[in-house]
């Protein structure tokens, strides 16, 4: 019997705060899964820490909370010990772009055939309320109380330059899109990257709904190529260069190229799991007892 939407529902009730972008995220999450016909075992979640962290205890499938900033290795590391996965990973733009910002670099170029959903609520959540690498200049926080004075890290732009093989961007705020942009970055072959505002009512009352709904357009509606990577560095750069004014989601780059897994020489034949373990155990078992 196909799954439904309901099926990755959890008795386990939500946490979040009351209008939280996170809810918007996990219910676009689970219906692009749905629609894909995901069963429950097919598919793991990982996350790092943060208020994104919460995501694979609020998802019916298997579930890893791991170190913050590092859900990508753990993720790149289930993918290759078993490719029949499907494997995410979550965190958010502190969690993946300021603690784990060296692992975001490092799986790009290898092109881990993983899916990297990132809560992008520009601020610090969980520990209340602190500027993230993603936080607008001029932006008051428990940190800048006289205004954020650092320029923002761009992570589509770095996206596109770092190897990742899909790079989109969407707004919880429109799930119907968001879920879309999903079941894009699942289906592609190759490391996928979608940003996702989310906006944090608690914390950040400058990037809210209201402020995205402003703001936002969809790529596919203004013909953009996303095999164009001239143009689609162009568009990472639009928010900016139109003092936010223009800001565009949807599919910013796509790309063909073989996954890591499917490349290195112990796994590309046989994924892990399938594989007779030729080496005796047991002198490091007693060792250890
Ligand atoms: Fe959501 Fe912000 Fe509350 Fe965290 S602190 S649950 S990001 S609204
Ligand atoms: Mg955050």
């Amino acid at each position: 019997m196909a799954v439904t939407i309901n099926d990755f529902n959890v008795k386990e009730k939500m946490q979040w705060c009351p209008g939280c972008g996170n809810f918007g995220l996990i219910g676009a999450l689970k219906g692009a899964l749905a629609d894909l016909e995901k069963n429950l075992h097919e598919v793991v979640i990982v996350s790092g820490i943060g208020c994104s962290g919460k995501s694979p205890h609020y998802v019916n499938t298997y579930g890893f909370e791991g170190l913050h900033g590092r859900p990508v290795p753990v993720a790149s590391g289930i993918k290759m010990a078993n490719r029949r996965l499907t494997v995410i990973a979550e965190g958010g733009d502190g969690d993946g772009y300021q603690e784990g910002v060296q692992h975001f670099i490092h799986v790009m170029r290898r092109n881990h055939d993983i899916t990297y959903l990132v809560h992008d609520n520009q601020i610090y959540g969980l520990t209340t309320g602190q500027a993230s690498s993603t936080t607008l200049m001029g932006t008051r926080t428990k940190t800048t109380p006289f205004g954020n004075i650092e320029i923002p890290f761009n992570p589509i732009l770095t996206a596109i330059d770092g190897g990742a093989t899909y790079v989109a961007r969407g707004f919880a705020g429109d799930v119907v899109h968001l879920k879309e942009l999903i079941k894009g970055a699942i289906q592609h072959k190759g490391f996928s990257l979608v940003d996702i505002f989310q906006p944090c009512v608690t914390f950040n009352k400058v990037n809210t709904y209201d402020w995205f709904r402003e703001r936002v357009y969809k790529l596919e509606e203004a013909n953009h190529n996303p095999a164009d990577k001239k143009a689609a560095r162009e568009k990472a750069e639009e928010d900016i260069a139109s003092d936010y004014n223009m800001v565009p989601v949807g599919l910013f780059y796509k790309e063909e190229r073989v996954p890591y897994e499917e490349q290195l020489p112990q796994v590309k034949d046989k994924t892990l799991v399938d594989k007779e373990l030729d080496v005796d155990l047991k002198k490091a078992y007693e060792e250890f007892l």
